[in-house]
């Protein structure tokens, strides 16, 4: 493929930008759904990757481990720009379970490294993945003013800073 080739080098169906990529892309929607379905979280997506990044930051939920939802939406972001780069530079063939993959075992790593007693063994992490959301079965979900912890989305933004300056630089 060459690197001027101006279309989405996922679906091949539309011009290649940051809102696309990373959020209306055909194949990289359901994987969104799926991520929100773990939180019974309904809605469109925003129109920008910065709107996106702000909602997604801003959910409060009872019974909801936010910062580890916080650090999925680097994650994921992440897979995805990785993902494309590999298909762009390296001729592979997109893989939504491969990306999919790659997003939890990031998060797991992030989580083993910087979250203070997170033990759990991937295969046990990557067979529960909704559980791991969650710190009980009831879930309320709401839109809350409450400000965000930001100490662990500064530590995910050191993993992958590079991501996030891109996305917020293109808006
Ligand atoms: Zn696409």
């Amino acid at each position: 493929m060459s690197i001027l080739e101006m279309s989405c080098p996922l679906c091949r169906n539309a011009d290649e930008d940051a809102a696309h990529l990373f959020l209306h892309c055909s194949r990289i929607q359901p994987i969104w759904w799926e991520s929100m379905s773990w939180l019974n979280l309904k809605g469109a997506a925003p129109l920008t990757p910065k709107q996106h990044f702000l909602q997604h930051m801003d959910v409060q939920a009872h019974g909801v481990r936010i910062n580890r939802w916080q650090c999925w939406w680097l994650a994921l972001t992440w897979s995805i720009w990785r993902h494309r780069n590999n298909i762009v530079f390296s001729n592979e063939t997109f893989n939504a379970n491969k990306l999919f993959d790659d997003a939890i075992f990031n998060l797991w790593t992030w989580l083993r490294n910087f979250e203070k007693g997170f033990t759990i063994h991937f295969n046990q992490w990557s067979s529960n993945i909704r559980q791991g959301f969650c710190t009980s079965s009831g879930q309320h979900m709401y839109i809350s003013s409450i400000p965000i912890p930001w100490f662990p989305l500064r530590i995910c933004m050191s993993e992958c800073g590079t991501i996030v300056m891109v996305l917020l630089a293109v808006i």
